[in-house]
Parts: C-alpha cells; sequence; structure tokens
C-alpha cells in the first residue's frame, strides 16, 4: 500500500487559517511542496465552518472517542464525521491514511508548537524531526482523563500543529505563512525518512502536561476573576511559588502557591474557557531520542 497522509484543517470551524491555505492549494497545486508525499487534504468540520463556530453540538477534536463509533448518533453533527472521516480516511478506510497532521490555531500568545497525545512511538519521532529542523516546543498531552478523543489518536501516526496567537475567525499572513511552512517541514522530514537514510536527533525537549487550572469563580461558578497582567501571554515561561496568576474584581491578586515550577501553556486560550480551563501546566524535560521510535516511524512510512 502506498504511503498517504492525511491533511486536516478547520477541525475548528473557526480557525480558518488553515481552512484558507488549503482552498487556495486547491486553486493552485503548486502552492505547497509535499516532496512527492501523496496527501489528502481535508477540511476537518464543515459544518462549523460554515456557521463559523467552532462547533456545531460537540468539540470535534474530542470525538474520536470508541463509545461514539460504537453507537453513531447521526443527529450529533460531530461524532458522525469523526465516524467519516475514520470510514474515508482511517488506516482501514476507502482512502488509506497512515499519518493524520491537524492544523490548528490558538488565541494564546505560545507561538508555533506541536502536540503529541500520549507517548506513542512514530509520533514522537516525527515532532523530534521537526523539532530539530524548525526549533519548535512539543506539547506532550497526557494523563487528562476530562480531554479525549482527539482526531489525530485514529490513526496510527499522528500531530497537532498549533499556531498563534491569532483571534478565532481572523486570517493573519503571519499565521498562513507559518501554517505552510510547517506542512512543508513535515512534508519534507516524511520524504526523507522514505527516500533517504535520514538523521534523526538523539534528544527532544518535551513540555509533559501535569495539569490544568481554572479561573477564579464566585459561589455561584461565576467566573470572577482574569489573567493577571504579569501572566497573560507569558506562555512557555516559568512560574514560580508567589508568582500572579489572576486579579479578582474586589482587587485581590491570587498568586500560584505551589513550592513546584511549572512552564504555563495555553494561557487565556479563548476556546477553553467553556472547558474550564484558565492555563495548563507543563515540565520541561530533556529526553532522549528512543531507538523504537525512530524504527516505529520508519516502519509505518515504509508500510513493514
Ligand atoms: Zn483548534
Amino acid at each position: 500500500m502506498q504511503l498517504q497522509v492525511l491533511l486536516v484543517a478547520g477541525t475548528h470551524g473557526n480557525e480558518i487559517n488553515g481552512i484558507w491555505l488549503f482552498d487556495e492549494w486547491n486553486k493552485s497545486s503548486f502552492l505547497i511542496n509535499t516532496h512527492g508525499i501523496k496527501t489528502c487534504n481535508v477540511i476537518g468540520n464543515p459544518d462549523a465552518k460554515k456557521a463559523g463556530k467552532r462547533y456545531i453540538h460537540n468539540d470535534l477534536n474530542r470525538s474520536f472517542q470508541e463509545e461514539s463509533f460504537l453507537s453513531i448518533n447521526s443527529s450529533n453533527c460531530e461524532s458522525a464525521r469523526a465516524n467519516e472521516l475514520v470510514n474515508l480516511y482511517g488506516e482501514a478506510g476507502e482512502n488509506p491514511c497512515q499519518i493524520a497532521l491537524d492544523f490548528h490555531t490558538t488565541t494564546a500568545s505560545m507561538g508555533s508548537c506541536l502536540v503529541v497525545y500520549g507517548r506513542r512511538n512514530a509520533d514522537l519521532a516525527l515532532a523530534s524531526l521537526i523539532q530539530n529542523q524548525l526549533g519548535l516546543p512539543i506539547y506532550l498531552h497526557e494523563s487528562d482523563q476530562k480531554q479525549t478523543g482527539f482526531l489525530v489518536e485514529s490513526w496510527p501516526c499522528g500531530l497537532v500543529v498549533e499556531i498563534g496567537p491569532i483571534g478565532q475567525g481572523l486570517l493573519n499572513s503571519r499565521i498562513i505563512s507559518q501554517t505552510k511552512l510547517i506542512l512543508e517541514s513535515l512534508m519534507e522530514q516524511i520524504y526523507k525518512v522514505k527516500n533517504v537514510n535520514q538523521f534523526f536527533p538523539n534528544k527532544l525537549i518535551i513540555h509533559r502536561h501535569i495539569k490544568s487550572i481554572d479561573f477564579p469563580r464566585d459561589e455561584e461558578g461565576n467566573i470572577d476573576g482574569y489573567l493577571h497582567s504579569q501572566r497573560q501571554s507569558k506562555d512557555w515561561q516559568e512560574l514560580k511559588k508567589n508568582d500572579e496568576l489572576f486579579c479578582k474584581l474586589n482587587g485581590e491578586i491570587i498568586r500560584f502557591e505551589e513550592d513546584e515550577t511549572y512552564i504555563p501553556v495555553f494561557i487565556n486560550e479563548a476556546a477553553y474557557v467553556e472547558k474550564n480551563i484558565a492555563m495548563s501546566f507543563t515540565k520541561r524535560e530533556l529526553w532522549n531520542l528512543k531507538k523504537e521510535w525512530k524504527q516505529s516511524l520508519i516502519d509505518l512510512i515504509h508500510q513493514k
């Protein structure tokens, strides 16, 4: 079977820069250099895109759950779409893809980063190649029972690309050109693993998810505080004991009280307010690249 890569933009219908790039690419096939690797480009959630919303019924990027595949609820736009995407492009689908790359944007000041879900060998190997080439941070999302069912988890290998900061529903030249650059870099690395004896780095830097925290709330559960100016837009910057987190409307400052230091990410991400997430905490770690990660990616790309 021939290697095919699934490229997804607009998994969230109001993250429109990737959608715009894909639309332009459809008009002019030379716009993106895929280095000869076959791709399927799809809009993740076209109904939500039309409505100008993140989703219609449920977050599509939390809808790739075993349960939703078992009990197809066709009245739910996103579980139907998750099923459809797996049936069309899944490993055993009509038009099978082995790798899924899912392009998102964030309102947080995170620049560009890669998100990997769990510790899958091929994901970590591919992420290490991109980190080595472009220097992007890697956010390892794991051990979060409240956040599951991510699209890329339904493919043998998959990464999310997050690019920010950008408001929802807005086009921005920097975001579009960074999406294009990272997409082309991913295709170049996949091409090299397929066709030349690609060099893998020995180490990679991981930002390992620890937990997320909520906004301050009153007795009725309403948010009664906002990000402190010292914390706003300070993604990837160390948070230590006594550092400012939030201001309450009465002027009170809420500080970080743990002895551990963390690296916060997704600070004040607009889409996470409904998930009761004001920011997530990570630990920055230097990991050795394992031989089996590299082998897993090589085997997948060579279809062994
Ligand atoms: Zn998104």
